[in-house]
């Protein structure tokens, strides 16, 4: 028995879900079984790849214990609102409580079509699956929440997209697959009652503080607006675009979810985007902050009938709440870009010069994780990296006199500081071009390159041989300049 399930989600009123097993594949093939994530979920990994294992992985086999279901949700998408969403690919096989007693969702994505498909074909295939797999990954090891991915299956079936593709399931683990859509699907129907349940059922599963204060609604939206703070910051630190962050791919927990056409940046620029799907650039890196307040503004909405009694009240409680974002996350921008720049006091000035690096970079066009990683090394007094990285203009001298100036204010030793700022400053990232590269192989049968690059991504921090290829930009002709749904 490779799961020990212990559902709370399908104990949630009927309406919440559909209650159907995951469809049958043809010849399910384990392709990739996380060994390191199975063990912190206390799962016995031998079970999990002996073939009953395999055919739960790939949905051939419900097993014991399990509950499936799909989850009901609603979401505004780029702005506009789809009152009926859904699990249109995906089966909730139910919870496994892990060593230390933190509960996980085990989910099969592709999985085949559900009452929630209006369209599509219920299924996934294998790039995109190995794309979750890497990126997740990949967020994981450099210690941003994210969900997780225990395996990917291929089907020995065909998908067709824009042509006919190997299909594939990916095992996906998360604190749960609450959205702030699930909030709005309950309130396009006004179900009140099933709205308080979903509070009460998040704050009991996430939030339990929340359940001590006088207003726990109210303390629930707050504790989720400070932690997408801290999220969207973390993202900006590493260079990370979601690209699709409708409000149905907002998780309650406030993990990162649903790698569709995310990407990591190459050259430093505000307004990139890789999305394929994203033509205004909404979801634009440095839009995510503004985007991620107007979905907690969703949120808030959704909430309004149970915050208070008094509506005018309930608004006031949700205004202030929201508003309360910016300052939060600009808290949390400046505690992660201090770090990167290995500054250990706050200052009034500290944003100032953040920024003014940014610009250099925008002005160099230059490689937004190498700048910052060279940065390490300039702490030390060896320029030639960052120099090499930012094109050396006069305007970075006077950059590193300031900012070496206002390393000498707090002095500590350069090596100490150093070593920290490589903690913030990850070596290797899960470059595009890299990705794709691996992502190609993979589909043509080669699971080398994949491997190898999982194995570099799970040390980001760490520079090796295998390394060397991760930090090398990509060449003019590697450059992806978009990434896809899937
Ligand atoms: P996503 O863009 O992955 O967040 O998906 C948005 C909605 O479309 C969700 O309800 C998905 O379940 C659904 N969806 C995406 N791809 C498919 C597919 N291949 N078949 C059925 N539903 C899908
Ligand atoms: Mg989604
Ligand atoms: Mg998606």
């Amino acid at each position: 028995m490779p799961f020990a399930f212990d559902n709370t989600y399908a104990r949630l009123p009927d309406h919440f879900y559909a209650r159907l097993a995951p469809a049958p594949v043809k010849r399910p093939e384990l392709i990739k079984l996380n060994l390191a994530l199975a063990e912190r979920l206390g799962l016995d990994t031998q079970a999990l790849a002996a073939p009953d294992g395999v055919a739960m992985l790939a949905g051939n086999q419900v097993p014991e214990g399990a509950d499936p279901l799909a989850m009901a949700y609603a979401g505004h998408q780029f702005g506009s609102f789809v009152p009926q969403l859904g699990d249109g690919r995906a089966i909730l096989l139910g919870e496994i409580l892990a060593p230390d007693g933190e509960r996980f969702d085990i989910q099969l994505k592709g999985s085949g079509r559900t009452p929630f498909s209006r369209a599509g074909d219920g299924r996934a295939w294998l790039g995109p699956v190995l794309r979750e797999y890497i990126v997740s990954e990949a967020m994981d090891a450099l210690g941003i929440p994210t969900t997780r991915s225990l395996a990917a299956v291929t089907t020995g079936e065909t998908v067709y997209r824009e042509a006919p593709l190997p299909g594939a399931v990916l095992t996906r683990v998360a604190r749960s697959h609450v959205r702030i859509g699930t909030f709005e699907y309950f309130l396009t129907r006004q179900d009140i009652g099933a709205l308080r349940r979903l509070a009460d059922y998040v704050i009991d599963r996430h939030y339990p503080q929340a359940a001590q204060d006088e207003r726990p609604y109210r303390a629930l939206l707050e504790a989720v607006i400070g932690r997408q703070a801290r999220l969207v910051a973390r993202w900006l630190g590493v260079g990370f675009i979601h690209g699709v962050m409708n409000t149905d791919n907002m998780s309650i927990a406030v993990e990162t979810i649903d790698y569709g056409p995310c990407a990591f940046m190459d050259n430093y620029h505000p307004g990139t985007v890789y999305s394929s799907i994203d033509h205004a650039g909404r979801y634009a890196y440095g839009n995510q902050p503004r985007m991620a307040q107007w979905n907690l503004a969703r949120l808030a909405q959704a909430l309004l009938p149970i915050l208070d009694a008094d509506q005018d009240e309930a608004l006031k409680l949700a205004q202030a709440a929201v508003d309360d974002f910016p300052g939060q996350f600009e808290a949390a921008y400046l505690e992660v870009f201090r770090a990167k720049l290995g500054l250990g006091e706050s200052r009034a000035d500290d944003g100032e010069l953040v920024t003014a690096l940014l610009e250099l970079m925008v002005e160099a066009d230059a490689d937004f994780t190498n700048s910052f990683r060279t940065l390490c090394d300039a702490a030390l007094g060896q320029d030639a990296g960052l120099r090499e990285t930012l094109g050396g203009p006069a305007a970075l001298d006077a950059w590193l006199s300031r900012w070496r100036a206002r390393l000498a204010q707090e002095g500590g030793a350069d090596q100490t500081r150093a070593a920290s700022m490589r903690r913030a400053n990850p070596a290797v990232i899960p470059r595009n071009h890299c990705v794709e590269a691996a992502l190609d192989a993979a589909v043509e049968g080669d699971l080398a390159p994949l491997n190898t690059l999982l194995d570099v991504l799970s040390k980001p921090w760490e520079e090796s041989r295998q390394s060397a290829a991760l930090q090398r930009p990509p060449q003019p002709h590697e450059v992806v300049r978009q990434t896809f749904c899937g």
